[in-house]
C-alpha cells in the first residue's frame, strides 16, 4: 500500500535543513508521496528509513534483474494476476543447468550447446536466458574453475547454485559484474548468503519447504538488508507447486504482502521429457519468474519457449514484421509482385506459400499497424492510397517495370481505386494463402 505524505514525514530527519531543495521535511515528504522527488535527494536520511521507504515505493512484485547492461534479464514486476486484466511484462526466464563435476570437454560442449539454442518463431529469435551452474563437487575450486570455462564460452546471465557460501563466494567474486543470482539461502545459511547478496549486490534466492517457512525466511533476509530476492517454496509435487505459486502471487498482488512480493524460481524435476515439458509449462503459466531445466532436448525446449512467447506477447500490441519489399528466390524484373499487411501471422502464412510455389516473387508489406488484411482494410490501414504511397516510396516501378501488382482476394474491392491512384495493373489474388502456388502457376506464366 502506498504511504501517505505524513507516513513518509515520520521517517524523515525532521531538521528542515533544506539540503533536498524543499523548504521543509514535510514539503519533501509530500513530494515523495506524489513521486515528484527521489529519496536519494535527502542526504541525512537513515539507512533503515531509506530501506523502508524504498520497500513501500516498489511495485507489489519486485522486478529482479540479472546479467550485464548489454545482456540484462528481468523478471517479476508484474501487476496483474491474469493477463487479460492488462498484460504481463517480464517473461519467465529460462535457465539450463550445468553441473560443476562434468569433465572439461563435456562442460564446454554443454555450455556451447546452451549458447546455440535458438528457435525462430513468428519472426522472433527465441532463446534460453541463463545458465545455472550447480555445485555437485562441494569444492570451491572446482566450482570456480567450472565458472571460468562457462564464462569463456557464454555471455548468458548466471545462477550460482550451492548451499555453501564458501563455494559461492570465490565464484561470485569472479562474476559479480554480471550480477548473477545466488541460489539459495535457507534456514541454515541465511546470514552468510544474505551477507554475500548485500556485499556483491547480487540477487538472492530463498528456499524453504512451505509458505510459512518461506515467509519467515523472506522477512529475515529483508531485515539483513537483502532486498533483491526470489522465492522457492520447494514444492514436492506439481499440484503443490501450482498452489504455492498461486498463493504467493495472490498475496503479493492482492494484499501487497511484502515478504511474498518477489518473483518465484523453480527447478523443473520431471522424470522424462514429457513430465519436464508439462511441469515447465505449468510453472510458466502460473506463475514462476524463472525456471531451471536440466535438458538440452529441443523437443523439450521448443514447446516451453513457444508457450512462453504466447503468454508474454502483449495482446494489445500485434506482432509485426518490418514494412518493406521482401524477395523470395532469384527474383528479376519479370517476377510477380504481391502485397499484404505487416501483421506477423499474415506474413508468416503468406511467405511459406510463395516459397512453396518455387517461383521467384516479391512481396510488398505495407505498414498496417500490425493488422491482418481484412481488419486493416476495415480500419482504413490498408487502402489504395497507402499501398500506392508505399510503392512510390520504394520506387517499385524500377524493380518490376511490368507494373502489375497482385492484391489479396479478400480485398478485391480495392482493385479499381488502386489502379486509378497507382496507374498499375491490379490483379486479384486468391483469398487463401494456401492457393498462392496454384494461382502463380496459372496466372503468372
Ligand atoms: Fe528534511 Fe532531508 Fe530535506 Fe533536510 S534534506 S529538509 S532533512 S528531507
Amino acid at each position: 500500500m502506498a504511504l501517505s505524505g505524513l507516513d513518509i514525514y515520520k521517517m524523515l530527519p525532521k531538521t528542515n535543513c533544506k539540503k533536498c531543495g524543499s523548504p521543509t521535511c514535510l514539503a519533501f515528504a509530500m513530494k515523495l508521496a506524489m513521486k515528484k522527488a527521489s529519496i536519494e535527494e535527502c542526504p541525512d536520511i537513515t539507512g533503515e528509513a531509506k530501506i523502508a521507504l524504498e520497500q513501500a515505493a516498489r511495485p507489489p512484485i519486485a522486478t529482479i534483474s540479472f546479467g550485464t547492461e548489454d545482456n540484462k534479464i528481468e523478471t517479476g514486476g508484474e501487476t496483474v494476476l491474469y493477463r487479460h486484466e492488462k498484460t504481463f511484462y517480464h517473461q519467465t526466464a529460462i535457465a539450463i543447468s550445468v553441473d560443476d563435476n562434468l569433465s572439461g570437454p563435456d562442460m564446454d560442449a554443454r555450455a556451447r550447446s546452451i549458447e546455440e539454442i535458438s528457435f525462430e518463431r513468428v519472426g522472433q529469435c527465441v532463446t534460453v536466458d541463463m545458465i545455472a551452474l550447480i555445485d555437485k563437487s562441494g569444492s570451491p575450486d572446482k566450482f570456480s574453475a567450472a565458472l571460468d570455462r562457462i564464462m569463456n564460452i557464454s555471455k548468458k546471465a548466471l545462477i550460482l547454485v550451492s548451499d555453501s557460501a564458501g563455494v559461492i563466494e570465490p565464484a561470485l567474486k569472479k562474476c559479480a559484474d554480471k550480477k548473477p543470482l545466488i541460489y539459495a539461502a535457507d534456514r541454515s545459511n541465511i546470514k552468510d548468503m544474505a551477507g554475500l547478496s548485500v556485499r556483491y549486490k547480487a540477487p538472492l534466492a530463498l528456499k524453504a519447504e512451505g509458505l510459512e517457512e518461506l515467509e519467515k525466511l523472506s522477512q529475515e533476509a529483508i531485515s539483513l538488508g537483502a532486498t533483491d530476492l526470489m522465492l522457492d517454496p520447494l514444492p514436492r509435487a506439481l499440484n503443490q507447486a501450482l498452489n504455492d505459486f498461486t498463493q504467493i502471487r495472490r498475496a503479493s498482488l492482492k494484499k501487497n504482502h511484502r515478504p511474498f512480493g518477489y518473483p518465484v524460481i523453480s527447478f523443473v524435476k520431471g522424470k522424462n521429457k514429457y513430465e519436464i515439458v508439462r511441469d515447465a509449462c505449468v510453472f510458466t503459466v502460473k506463475y514462476a519468474g524463472l525456471i531451471v531445466i536440466d535438458s538440452l532436448d529441443k523437443e523439450v525446449l521448443l514447446p516451453v519457449v513457444t508457450l512462453r512467447q504466447n503468454i508474454y506477447t502483449d495482446p494489445q500490441k500485434p506482432v509485426t514484421v518490418e514494412p518493406k519489399l521482401y524477395a523470395f528466390g532469384a527474383v528479376d524484373k519479370n517476377s510477380p509482385l504481391m502485397v499484404t499487411t505487416n501483421f506477423s501471422l499474415t506474413f508468416y502464412t503468406v511467405s511459406p506459400e510463395i516459397e512453396a510455389s518455387k517461383m521467384p516473387a516479391y512481396l510488398l508489406v505495407t505498414d498496417s499497424e500490425g493488422m491482418s488484411v481484412l481488419t486493416a482494410w476495415a480500419a482504413e490501414k490498408f487502402t489504395p492510397e497507402i499501398i500506392s504511397d508505399t510503392m512510390n516510396k520504394l520506387e517499385l516501378e524500377k524493380v518490376v517495370p511490368h507494373k502489375k501488382i497482385i492484391i489479396p482476394g479478400y480485398v478485391s474491392v480495392l482493385s479499381g481505386k488502386l489502379e486509378d491512384v497507382s496507374g498499375w495493373n491490379v490483379l486479384v489474388g486468391p483469398k487463401e494463402a494456401s492457393n498462392i502456388p496454384k494461382y502463380l502457376k496459372e496466372v503468372w506464366k
